[in-house]
């Protein structure tokens, strides 16, 4: 069988072409006000596939701040502590967080981000 664009199967790519895209959640909405504002499906597709798109690269990036807290605060208050003053830095050896530290969401967990209470350094620390 002959292969399109992206390796798949060409018969594959021309049904779905045919069929109407279904969106759920705020693509549907998108789509309804698209409608609304009378674009036709194929503008419609476009522009939620470029919504789309976005949004997992948003993902690839790390999930938002609201999510990232979400997280930390399903945390124990203990392994909260633990974390927050069980840090290293080059210069103290362990070391607590200064208040005003950042969570930042990777793939292995949240991730803390700060400064040394003692001399400043910066510090990070996983919560593992
Ligand atoms: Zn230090």
């Amino acid at each position: 069988m002959e292969n399109g664009m992206f390796g798949f199967p060409l018969e594959r790519c021309n049904l779905k072409r045919q069929q109407l895209m279904k969106y759920t959640g705020k693509y549907k909405e998108m789509a309804e006000q698209f409608r609304k504002d009378g674009c036709d499906e194929y503008m419609i597709e476009k522009f939620i596939r470029q919504e789309m798109e976005a949004d997992e690269f948003r993902k690839g990036e790390g999930i938002t701040d609201m999510e990232t807290l979400r997280i930390w605060k399903a945390y124990p208050d203990e392994a909260k502590e633990m974390w927050l003053h069980n840090a290293f830095c080059v210069n103290c050896g362990k070391a607590s967080f200064k208040l005003g530290y950042n969570l930042r969401q990777d793939k292995f967990g949240v991730v803390i981000e700060g400064f040394c209470n003692k001399c400043g350094e910066r510090i990070a620390r996983c919560c593992d």
